[in-house]
């Protein structure tokens, strides 16, 4: 995307008035999917035609016809790329998210698709690092929800399993002080096994963690643990997990304000909504719309996953 067009100073206006020209949209996406130049999906050929009255390449080696929805997010919807761009900017831009009510309203498709399209972008959100956390990590365990004990009985069994006391989702939660950045899991139990392998996998070695003092963080020798005394908190003004904290109560409010209900199938993409905007707060909305743009290509969802 030419960065003349949208810029930081770029709203919601600029957005749409920009996604309105379907091959801007089309162009917009090509970009991010392809920096080189666009290829065959089947036999990566460079070598195209371009059929402009139906917006599709023809492979000129294989004779493969292919959109640009291909092998992304998008790939299967018959919904327009306008409305697929603005919605991502939606999601990527307001602070405590977007139900797929309000996104059928403005974009004007039935709310099913509006609820489809959030779960693929949300898919998108989810930037999985590989570079384990170092520093000082603040690590936390929250609980979310606990709507089961208004189910009918054996929905609740069902829905029961991976939740703690009182029906609720159990989300545990790193960050890493210098980067300010949040990993967030939804996890079965608060029990050793599952929250130290999560430690274990996400933190690098002789980090300084800070966390409460539940039993379950016991023997991670490996780092420089130490325990938030809470009656010591004005005393120790290094040791907390504020920031955490902090995290959770935006979590909930997001949860609260803008979902209804959320089912524990799906707590794990909220979560990866969440912390990508929280990770992004301080880029612009031009910049983390064009973040979740570089994250749809080799991401498809279909609808039976979304459903489970
Ligand atoms: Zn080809």
């Amino acid at each position: 995307m030419s960065a003349d067009k949208l810029n930081s100073k770029s709203g919601l206006i600029e957005a749409i008035e920009y996604f309105s020209d379907p091959l801007v949209c089309l162009e917009t996406v090509a970009k991010a999917k392809w920096p080189n130049g666009p290829e065959c999906p089947k036999c990566s050929g460079k070598k195209l035609s371009f059929l402009k009255t139906r917006l599709m390449w023809t492979c000129l080696a294989c004779r493969k016809q292919f959109s640009v929805k291909v092998g992304t997010i998008f790939e299967d919807s018959p919904v327009q790329l306008n409305k697929w761009l603005t919605a991502m900017w939606l999601v990527g831009n307001c602070k405590n998210g977007v139900s797929s009510y309000e996104i059928a309203r403005d974009l004007g498709v039935t709310q099913a698709t509006g609820w489809f399209m959030l779960h693929r972008i949300r898919y998108a959100m989810h930037t999985g690092s590989i570079n384990k956390m170092t520093g000082t990590v603040e690590a936390d365990e929250t609980f979310i929800g606990g709507k089961a004990r208004f189910m009918h009985a054996h929905k609740r069994e069902e829905k029961i399993k991976g939740r703690g006391p009182m029906g609720k989702a159990i989300v545990f939660g790193l960050l890493e002080r210098e980067t300010g950045k949040v990993r967030t899991h939804h996890v079965p139990t608060r029990r050793k096994g599952d929250l130290q392998a999560i430690v274990r996998e996400n933190v690098e070695p002789k980090a300084a963690l800070y966390t409460d003092a539940l039993k379950s963080y016991d023997g991670l020798d490996e780092y420089t643990h130490k325990v938030v005394d809470h009656a010591e908190t004005y005393v120790d003004g290094v040791v907390h997990t504020n920031r955490m904290e902090n995290f959770w109560s935006l979590l909930k409010r997001s949860i609260k304000g803008t979902y209804v209900s959320v089912e524990p199938f799906h707590l794990f993409r909220y979560l990866d909504e969440q912390s990508f905007r929280y990770n992004e707060r301080h880029s612009t909305d031009a910049e983390r719309f064009q973040k979740i743009l570089g994250c749809v290509s080799g991401k498809r969802l279909t609808y039976a996953r979304v459903k489970g």
